[in-house]
């Protein structure tokens, strides 16, 4: 059977539908997640550190909010994310909106969404002249 250690209390558990935490942890975070919510609802653009002291939720977990898109870093002040491929600041998700741009690109060409057709114009247009002259004068 596929079992994983919980990354957040090393708990044994059986990881259903992609969940990267145990049962335990996941009601845990749910609660911390309400008391986020409801700090930030009641106190809009608290800075990170206040955040932390005031519902006891450490830093890592509520960048992972913000990385699941579930709060806003804009929501508070001083909560700082990264794009993880081009370290740019970003306020919410995973990745710059540049980047997600180019990831939605290399998307497109691997499902072959978009096939480029090879410009036929550049093949007809080889430089045989210059090639010539250039021949003639040596
Ligand atoms: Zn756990
Ligand atoms: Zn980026």
């Amino acid at each position: 059977m596929d079992v994983k250690n919980c990354p957040r209390c090393n708990r044994i558990f059986i990881p259903q539908g992609g969940r990267r935490i145990c049962p335990v942890c996941v009601k845990e975070e749910e609660k911390q997640f309400d008391k986020v919510r409801e700090y930030l609802r009641d106190n809009p653009g608290a800075p990170l550190l206040m955040v932390i002291q005031e519902t006891g939720v450490d830093e890592d977990t509520i960048l992972h909010f913000i990385k699941e898109g579930r709060i806003e870093a804009s929501q508070m002040s001083g909560a700082s994310l990264q794009c993880d491929s081009c370290g740019a600041p970003i306020t919410s998700g995973r990745y710059c909106n540049k980047c997600q741009e180019d990831l939605a690109r290399d998307l497109q060409r691997l499902t072959g969404g978009a096939k480029e057709k090879t410009p036929a114009r550049e093949i007809k247009n080889r430089p045989k002249d210059k090639m010539f002259t250039a021949d003639l004068k040596e």
